[in-house]
């Protein structure tokens, strides 16, 4: 399968795609994880990168088109993949059509997660993340066992900057102007399946289950009665 998946910042799309690739084999991209990684390790995409991130601005989509048309085609996404946080501009979109076209690709879902703003707050104030493997946890909702160390071990858990209340509020902007063009984009396409993300995640877990089952089964040309 190959999912795309729309929503806030704060809407829990990075928690649910690592249930979703448990369940169903698919491998998680995440162009936020990826940014952070390089930065991380110094390298000049990192370098580059860092100049929007802490703010909460977009990385200007030369940079990330290109690092999508490259992991697309990398053999561990072979057998099926969420795209997380990309695409985030009509342009990148648009630039994602003609790179699944060139390597002969189709996408089968766009999943919004919808959350409202004071939710998302509260969700993103509290968010937490391993410095090393990128998981999230949230200090009350999803708290790590070990509140400095992730489940993988000897991971740093942090605040990133770009949780910070102004950063926050400048990512909620940009997400209205800038991402939610692409809900009409994918719903013309008849691609988008909208999620309540309200709720405990098992419930809003369910819900997306709900939706990618029957085009998982139909992927594989099996029906369940
Ligand atoms: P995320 O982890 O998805 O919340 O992304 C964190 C930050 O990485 C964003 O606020 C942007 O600065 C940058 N970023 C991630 N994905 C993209 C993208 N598709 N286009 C532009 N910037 C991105």
């Amino acid at each position: 399968m190959k999912i795309i998946f729309l929503g806030p910042p704060g809407a829990g799309k990075g928690t649910q795609s690592e249930a979703i690739c448990k369940e169903y084999g698919v491998t998680q991209l995440s162009t936020g994880n990826l940014l952070r990684d390089n930065i991380r390790q110094g390298t000049p995409l990192g370098k580059e990168a860092s100049k929007y991130i802490g703010g909460g601005n977009l990385v200007p989509d030369e940079i990330i088109i290109n690092i999508i048309r490259e992991e697309l085609r990398k053999p561990y996404l072979s057998k099926g993949y969420i795209l997380d946080g990309y695409p985030r501009t009509v342009r990148q979109a648009e630039e994602l059509d003609d790179i699944l076209k060139e390597y002969d690709q189709t996408l089968d879902v766009a999943l919004v997660l919808e959350v409202d703003v004071p939710d998302l707050v509260r969700r993103l104030a509290g968010r937490r993340t391993c410095r090393n493997c990128g998981r999230s946890f949230h200090i009350v909702f999803n708290p790590p066992i070990d509140p400095d160390d992730c489940e993988i071990g000897g991971c740093d858990i942090y605040q990133r900057p770009d949780d910070s209340e102004e950063a926050v509020k400048n990512r909620l902007r940009i997400y209205e102007e800038m991402t939610k063009p692409l809900i009409e984009y994918y719903e013309q396409k008849k691609l988008l399946r909208r999620i309540d993300g309200a709720g405990e995640m098992a419930e809003v877990y369910k819900r997306i289950k709900d939706v990618l089952d029957p085009i998982y089964y139909n992927s594989l040309n099996y029906h369940p009665i």
